[in-house]
C-alpha cells in the first residue's frame, strides 16, 4: 500500500477532502485529471454564494455553518482572503419554495432574515431593483461570497504543505477493491491506497456507475456585466419566478462587474468532457428578461461569458455516503448546483466516512438513495 488515502478529483470538494486527510497526518495522494482550479468542471467563475437561510432543507444549516468555520480556518491557516460579506436579497411568490423554505430554515435555526415590502426595496436600492406585484422579498444580511478558484487553489496548497502529494493531468481510468484497500489506474500508472474518496463532480457518473445513482449533468451559461460608474451598490440577488424558474445575480466585491445566470433549467450534457463552451443562440434570452424585469440596475455592458456544469440529483439533494460494499470508499456526488459553499464540511465528511471515524455525522437525507 503506497498511500493511506487517495482523493479522486480536486475541485471544490476534493481539494477540501485532500486537506482533511492531510491534516490527520496521513499519506494522501490527490489525483486531478486537469489542472488545479481549472474552468471545465463546476468550481470556476470567480464567486460562489454562501447563505444560511437554506430554502432547500433546514438540515443543511448546521452543515453550512460548519463549512463557514472551515473557510475561516483555511483563511487563518494560509492568510488568503476567501470570503467576502454580502447582503442577499431573495425574491419569490409567498407560497413558492424559495420564500417558504427560507422562512422555515430561518425559524428552525434562528437565521436573521428580514421581510421587506416592495416599496422598501425600491427605496433602499434607488430603483435598481424591483419586486413584482404579488412577490415577497427576504433580506439575509449575513451572507457571503467565496472566491471560488482561490478557495480550491488554497485548499490544495494547504494540503500539500501538510504533506499531501498531488498529481494533476492524471486522469483516473478505473478503481477496484484490492485486499483491504484499493488499486487506482490513472493515465500515469497504478496507485494503491487503504482509503478512497471520490469527488469527481460532473464526471462522477463514470467512476460511480455501479451505484446506479441518477446524475443529470447540465450546461449552465453565465454572463458578466460591467455596471455604470457610480451605480448604487447592489446585494446578491436570488429570484424564484411564478413559473418556478429561478435566476441569480451577484455583485463582484469591490468592483464594477456583476454576473447573472439561470439556476433552473440548462441543456442536458451527455459527456462532460464535450460541452459547447461558446455562447449558443438561446443562452441569453432568459437572463436578459430576468434582469429587465427585476434588476434593471444590473444591465450595463456585457463583459464576459462562461459555461459551468451542474450535476443534478433527482431531488436536488447531495449524495454523500460510503460505498455499500466498500466501507473505506466515500463519495460526494450530485451537488445539484448548490454544493460549493459546503466544500470544507463535505471534505471533512468524506475523510471521516472513508476512515470509519465514529463521530462523523452525515445528515441522513444525504445518504445514497
Ligand atoms: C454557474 C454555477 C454557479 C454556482 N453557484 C453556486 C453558488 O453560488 N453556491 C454554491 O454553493 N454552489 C454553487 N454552484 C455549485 C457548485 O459550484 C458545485 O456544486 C461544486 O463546485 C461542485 O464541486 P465538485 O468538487 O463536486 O466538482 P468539481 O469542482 O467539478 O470537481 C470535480 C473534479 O474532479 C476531476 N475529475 C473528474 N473525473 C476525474 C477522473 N476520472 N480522474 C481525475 N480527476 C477527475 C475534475 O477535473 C474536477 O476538477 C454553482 C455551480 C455553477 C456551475
Amino acid at each position: 500500500m503506497n498511500w493511506d488515502a487517495i482523493v479522486i478529483g480536486l475541485g471544490g470538494v476534493g481539494s477540501s477532502a485532500l486537506h482533511a486527510f492531510a491534516r490527520r497526518g496521513l499519506r494522501v495522494l490527490g489525483l486531478e485529471a486537469r489542472g488545479i482550479a481549472h474552468a471545465l468542471g463546476s468550481s470556476h467563475g470567480q464567486t460562489r454564494l454562501w447563505r444560511r437561510g437554506y430554502y432547500e432543507h433546514p438540515d443543511y444549516v448546521p452543515l453550512v455553518d460548519a463549512a463557514l468555520r472551515g473557510w475561516r480556518a483555511l483563511e487563518a491557516e494560509t492568510g488568503a482572503r476567501l470570503v467576502e460579506p454580502v447582503e442577499l436579497l431573495q425574491i419569490g411568490p409567498p407560497s413558492g419554495s424559495l420564500v417558504q423554505g427560507t422562512r422555515r430554515s430561518a425559524a428552525e435555526h434562528g437565521v436573521a432574515v428580514e421581510e421587506l415590502e416592495a416599496r422598501e426595496v425600491q427605496r433602499r436600492y434607488r430603483g435598481a431593483l424591483r419586486v413584482p406585484d404579488g412577490m415577497q422579498a427576504l433580506s439575509e444580511r449575513g451572507a457571503h461570497l467565496l472566491w471560488v478558484e482561490r478557495c480550491v487553489a488554497t485548499a490544495v496548497a494547504a494540503a500539500e504543505r501538510a504533506g499531501a502529494r498531488v498529481q494533476s493531468d492524471a486522469e483516473v481510468r478505473s478503481w477496484r477493491a484490492e485486499g483491504a484497500g484499493f488499486a487506482v489506474e490513472t493515465t500515469r500508472g497504478t496507485e494503491h491506497s487503504g482509503a478512497l474518496a471520490i469527488a469527481a463532480g460532473p464526471w462522477a457518473g463514470t467512476l460511480l456507475r455501479e451505484l446506479g445513482a441518477k446524475l443529470d449533468v447540465r450546461r449552465k451559461p453565465v454572463f458578466w456585466f460591467e455596471r455604470e460608474a457610480g451605480a448604487a451598490p447592489l446585494p446578491a440577488l436570488f429570484v424564484e419566478q411564478e413559473d418556478a424558474s429561478s435566476y441569480y445575480a451577484f455583485p463582484l466585491p469591490g468592483g464594477a462587474l456583476a454576473k447573472a445566470a439561470e439556476h433552473s433549467g440548462g441543456d442536458p450534457v451527455a459527456d462532460p468532457s464535450r460541452v459547447a463552451r461558446d455562447e449558443l443562440p438561446h443562452d441569453r434570452a432568459g437572463v436578459r428578461a430576468f434582469l429587465e424585469r427585476i434588476a434593471p440596475g444590473w444591465r450595463g455592458v456585457e463583459a464576459g461569458f462562461e459555461v459551468c456544469l451542474y450535476t443534478l440529483s433527482p431531488d436536488g439533494h447531495f449524495f454523500v455516503d460510503r460505498h455499500p460494499e466498500h466501507a473505506r470508499l466515500a463519495f460526494a456526488a450530485g451537488l445539484s448546483g448548490h454544493g460549493f459553499k459546503f466544500s470544507p464540511a463535505l471534505g471533512e465528511l468524506l475523510a471521516g466516512l472513508a476512515l470509519g471515524e465514529s463521530q462523523v455525522a452525515r445528515p441522513p437525507f444525504l445518504a445514497l438513495r
